[in-house]
């Protein structure tokens, strides 16, 4: 026969899949002796056939029965008896919290005669009223599915016994049935409801977002109800073992002296600090301490407690591990290693790379939040503040003069990286995670918030206008959350980041940042993955070295073509004749030569993947429309010239054309010119007895072919280049993964590669047929909303569809070159999910921007426990 049914004296903490998180803690309380009221547990399991079947277990009714006699037996008092009589509660408790998600149920017992009994037991005739009003509240709207506005219409009314009244007509009206006076009844069909709730459409969206499986199923705790709200010797609270937001030790909580728990989680009265109750009640206070010391030893980690105080009798009601701030993640895990509580391995389980990101960047001070102005997508985090500018060219001027500035565009383009660096965040009303504008500021640790659709930007007025409709004018004053997505009017108190100081000089000042040194430097020594970083710059490269990368696992050399070069690059790619085109590259090669000794010497003695120009074509020439524009008003030769070259290259899709590697293989000398100048920096640091590393990686490959015919003319170069200088130029040539056609024959592509790197932006955007640029602000929060996706697929890797592209490839690109280097430099290469699925699939390391190294180091730890 299966057992459904389990009394809180049977489990066990251990027991979490079947009596749930809920029941398994109470029952971890009760084997440790703590005072918990009595109670009994219905498993998951049984919920489970419930849903399955729509009926619950046969045997389930009998085994209740047989619980409920027991501890109507053991506290010597029936449910909803005529004297003193027992009631219950009934609450959910899944293997997973979902706070408030499902349902619960008090006072289960309760009808016109128990009231008078509970009444006269306890004394107090208005709160038992009010229970039982509280209870047909919770019934029609749970078991009987009742609208919620229908119990709230009743506003408030000095006789609970009327309101008593209403509610019994509002289920009559709305069921045509009366509430149940039969206490068993109430209780079995609360279990049920309780199952029920599982599926609740907030429960299923709770779960797709947390990652929660939908088949597990709620087990229902079954607890005799203790009342804190019986006069001046009872009273009710929460309890931290630690303080949840700092760490530092210590007893902390709330508590609320003659009130009920709901009261507390209401915020209906104000509470008192947990040490009033020593005052109030030594004696409760001092067990309370005691079974917190209890707990905290049991569970090695800093739990939360619900207790109630019943004339003076201590109760526990609930404790689990509790939640806490990112800081007191760290602190708390360290502070554990130090008792000798946990190892290191189990401290660097306890924290994760989002929580140490979220610490790395100046925040708005708690006290801060104000109403935001308008929401976005929080592409790159930590706060600033700033006058607004609508373009590249004021921020620029702007924050020559001193200001701060907030750069606001629809989107971004290449040509508006000079403002990007020096406005202090970049605010767009479209775009997502992967959009130019949020690729670049977390290449540069900049605040962005970008898809900020409710805000209108109008460049040509200079103005942004909020969902409000209240209008900003260039220079207003705003604040970014690039953490929460947010922008606020005005200047929010910013609060300095110690940690990220801690990162970027080795300065520690305190506990914390002792305490992220510690997990840092052991998730170093153990983790298998390599963690190198995406830059463009000396600066980047430095910064990111200083973060700990080691390596630049994508340099993408188009970012050096913007700014003033930009006209050289358009030159080259619109010259009618060799001669032109000569001109525009041998002009280019000296500026690309200087870049690259620049970021060899910044990573001197660690290796630098420099990928060959990969621009979306529309990024380099200018403006279609623009340019028409000018030519029907102020007619040049040259811009005529320029119009009928833009509109023969003009695309409808430029991501999908003449980009990548097909720009090297369509315009002559430019794979040459690229390659010289890696070759020639390489030769150059040689000389002065650096040690240079460089790497050289070709885009969008999508058959071996183009990979074979820029390999060969690399290799001429780079011998080219040796014979000249006299020094061995040797650059191991790969390739980016980025289409699905590369990785399904990456078995031919590793026959001319000497690695391979997953693009992983590219190999979603063509893998699921979406735009990267359009789609996170378009459709994916609808997509969101309805489950589709659990998170985004351009942040968190798809590991069904793209990462069994990834799976494939890695598999038969190592069968044709065992031991083939392998990476990924696609956003997900700082993500922490998908960093635990590259470890897992075999690869040798992840590339991200440098204000994710650490972060990433942190989870290539945690993947490899
Ligand atoms: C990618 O596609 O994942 C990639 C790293 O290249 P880019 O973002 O420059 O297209
Ligand atoms: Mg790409």
């Amino acid at each position: 026969m299966t057992r459904y049914v389990y009394a809180f004296a049977e489990g066990g903490r251990e027991m979490a899949d079947l009596l749930g998180g809920k029941g398994a803690n109470l029952a971890e309380m009760t084997r440790l002796g703590l005072p918990v009221p009595p109670g009994f547990t219905v498993t998951t399991g049984a919920c489970r056939e419930y849903l399955a079947t729509g009926a619950e277990p046969e045997e389930l009714g009998a085994q209740v029965a047989d619980a409920l006699a027991e501890l109507e037996r053991r506290v010597g008092r029936g449910l909803g008896g005529r004297d003193n009589p027992l009631l219950l509660s009934v609450r959910s408790g899944s293997k997973f919290s979902m706070p408030g998600m499902m349902e619960t149920i008090l006072d289960i017992g309760l009808g016109d005669e128990s009231v008078l009994a509970l009444a006269k037991a306890t004394g107090r005739e208005r709160s038992a009223w009010d229970s039982y009003r509280r209870l047909l509240q919770m019934y029609g709207r749970t078991v009987l599915g009742i609208a919620p506005e229908l119990f709230d219409r009743h506003g408030p009314t000095d006789d609970p016994a009327q309101l008593v009244e209403d509610y019994k007509k509002v289920i009559r009206d709305a069921t045509g049935e009366e509430f149940p006076q039969e206490p068993a009844e109430q209780l079995y069909r609360a279990i049920r409801a309780v199952f029920r709730s599982w599926n609740s459409e907030r429960a299923r969206l709770y779960r797709s977002r947390e990652h929660i499986p939908d088949d597990l199923g709620t087990a229902v705790n079954i607890q005799v109800m203790v009342f804190g709200n019986l006069g001046p010797d009872s009273g009710t609270g929460v309890a931290f073992t630690r303080d949840p937001a700092t760490g530092a030790r210590g007893v902390y909580g709330d508590y609320l002296p003659d009130a009920q728990g709901e009261d507390v989680v209401a915020g209906i009265r104000n509470a008192v600090p947990l040490a009033e109750l020593d005052r109030l009640d030594p004696t409760s206070y001092r067990q309370l301490v005691a079974h917190m010391a209890t707990l905290e030893h049991q569970y090695r980690d800093l739990c939360d407690i619900e207790f109630t105080v019943e004339h003076g009798t201590l109760w526990m009601l609930q404790t689990r591990v509790g939640k806490r701030t990112a800081e007191a993640a760290f602190r708390i895990a360290e502070a554990l290693v130090d008792e000798k509580v946990i190892d290191e391995d189990e401290a660097l389980t306890r924290v994760g790379g989002a929580q140490l990101a979220r610490l790395m960047f100046p925040r708005f001070e708690a006290h801060a939040d104000t109403k935001p102005l308008a929401h976005g997508v929080p592409a790159s985090p930590g706060a600033a503040v700033g006058a607004i500018v609508f373009d590249s060219a004021e921020a620029v001027r702007r924050a020559a003069t001193g200001d701060e500035v907030i750069l606001v565009r629809r989107e971004t383009t290449p040509d508006d990286l000079p403002g990007m660096v020096a406005a202090e965040a970049v605010l767009t009303s479209r775009g997502g995670k992967t959009s130019h504008a949020a690729v670049v500021a977390r290449g540069m640790g900049k605040v962005c918030v970008c898809g900020a659709e409710e805000l209108t930007v109008d460049v040509r007025a200079r103005t942004l206008t909020a969902p409000d409709r209240t209008v900003l004018a260039e220079g207003t004053v705003i604040s970014v959350d690039g953490t929460a997505g947010t922008v606020h009017l005005g200047a929010l108190p910013l609060a300095d980041s110690p940690v990220g100081r801690f990162l970027d000089t080795g300065e520690r000042d305190g506990v914390l940042t002792d305490a992220v040194a510690r997990t840092l430097q052991h998730a170093d020594s153990v983790r298998r993955l390599g963690v190198h970083a995406n830059a463009d710059t000396p600066e980047d490269a430095a910064r990111a070295r200083r973060y700990g990368a080691e390596g630049i696992g994508l340099c993408r050399t188009e970012h050096m073509f913007l700014g003033e070069r930009r006209g050289l690059v358009e030159a080259m790619i619109l010259a009618e004749d060799e001669i032109g085109r000569h001109a525009a590259l041998d002009a280019l090669l000296p500026l690309q030569r200087a870049d690259f000794t620049g970021i060899l010497a910044a990573m001197d003695g660690l290796p630098v993947t420099i990928r060959l120009i990969d621009p979306p074509l529309n990024e380099f020439l200018p403006d279609r429309t623009e340019l028409a524009v000018r030519v029907a008003t102020h007619p040049t030769v040259r811009d005529r010239r320029l119009l009928t070259a833009v509109e023969r290259m003009h695309e409808s899709n430029p991501m999908l054309g003449l980009r990548g590697v097909r720009l090297g293989l369509v315009v002559p000398g430019l794979v040459e010119m690229q390659v010289r100048a890696i070759a020639e920096a390489v030769v150059e640091r040689l000389r002065v007895g650096g040690d240079p590393r460089a790497e050289i990686m070709v885009p969008l490959v999508g058959t071996v072919e183009e990979l074979r015919i820029v390999r060969e003319t690399a290799e001429r170069v780079l011998a080219e280049v040796s014979d000249a200088s006299g020094f061995t130029v040797h650059c191991p040539i790969g390739t980016m993964i980025e289409l699905p056609r590369a990785a399904l024959t990456a078995g031919r592509i590793a026959e001319a590669a000497d690695f391979f790197s997953f693009g992983t932006n590219d190999l979603t955007q063509t893998a699921w047929g979406l735009s990267r640029d359009d789609a996170e602000a378009s459709f994916f929060p609808a997509y969101l909303a309805q489950g589709i996706f659990a998170a985004s697929p351009f942040e968190t890797l798809d590991r069904d569809g793209v990462g069994r592209l990834v799976r494939i490839a890695v598999e038969e690109g190592r069968a044709t070159k065992p031991g083939l280097k392998i990476g990924v430099c696609g956003e997900h290469g700082g993500d922490p999910d998908s960093i635990h699925f590259f470890h897992d699939t075999g690869l040798d390391y992840v590339s991200c921007s440098p204000f994710r190294v650490p972060a990433a180091r942190l989870e290539a730890g945690r993947a490899a426990l």
